[in-house]
């Protein structure tokens, strides 16, 4: 049985979906984000992390392993005792990343295992793998929750690492599928939160009938600690998070779409 290279299994989470969920992270992503929040998620190998802790003004230098394979019966083994609080608060299981349609036939056999068992299944994709992966799974998952970051091709491919054409293809083959689908929009100050940017991503998302809601995700500085432990650069040091009032119109522009838009899902 194919084996799946997962760095994360969290429980009680309310931000993945409906209701409470588990969400299950599996490392390997096409894409280097600039703004990503979980570095450790990108490489499709397990990764050694320098873990520094201080206690009484000394420091204690650890490594912590991220990422270990587990069979789809391992995973759902952790996600089937939390079958009573999906039923209770109309919640299920989540597979984000990275990026999980990068493990196809892991996540096909743990989404038929849920499946099987009655249980809700959301994917988090950033929308870059295969045609072919995204008609796999399509039968056994619920809802796609589903990024779109740049609609410039050269930006995206300057900020991603990869061009989006391939993710406009898959966004409509859901559509195609009438598949329900979450857009998550990274908002990010002043690379994804232009006002050209986000009335190109609306005007895509006008007529999809797929589209059950806009979630605006803004920037925040959490991952810099990840960053440091990992030696990586962290490329947007110097900014700021978003104001109330600077989401709040940003999230005004969304005003004219028939689609209900929220800020941090
Ligand atoms: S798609 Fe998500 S996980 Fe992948 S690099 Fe971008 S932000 Fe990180």
């Amino acid at each position: 049985m194919e084996k799946g290279l997962i760095f994360d299994i969290r429980h009680f989470s309310i931000h993945d979906g409906p209701g409470i969920r588990t969400t299950v992270f599996l490392k390997g992503c096409p894409l280097r984000c600039v703004w990503c929040h979980n570095p450790e998620s990108q490489k499709h190998e397990p990764e050694k992390v320098q873990r520094t802790t201080k206690l009484d003004g000394k420091e204690y230098n650890s490594s912590e392993t991220i990422g270990s394979y587990m069979t789809a019966e391992e995973v759902f083994d952790q996600v089937k005792t939390h079958i009573p609080i999906f039923d209770e608060s109309g919640g299920g299981v989540t597979f984000s990343g990275g990026e999980p349609l990068m493990q196809p036939k892991f996540l096909l056999n743990t989404l038929k295992l849920c499946r099987a068992n009655d249980i809700h299944t959301a994917v988090d994709t950033c929308g870059f793998a295969l045609h072919e992966v995204f008609n796999l799974i399509l039968p056994y998952t619920n809802l796609f929750l589903f990024d779109l970051k740049l609609i410039s091709p050269q930006k995206h491919e300057s900020y991603t690492g990869q061009p989006n054409h391939v993710i406009f293809k898959n966004l409509f083959l859901l559509e195609l599928n009438n598949a329900p689908t979450i857009i998550r929009i990274p908002l990010i100050p002043g690379i994804t939160d232009d006002q050209t940017n986000l009335e190109a991503i609306k005007s895509i998302l006008k007529p999809l009938r797929c589209v059950k809601r806009v979630d605006l995700l803004p920037y925040h500085h959490m991952a810099k600690d990840k960053y440091r432990r990992m030696n990586l650069p962290y490329e947007l040091e110097n900014l700021k998070p978003y104001t109330a009032n600077q989401l709040g119109e940003i999230k005004s522009l969304f005003n004219d779409i028939d689609i209900p838009v929220t800020i941090g899902g």
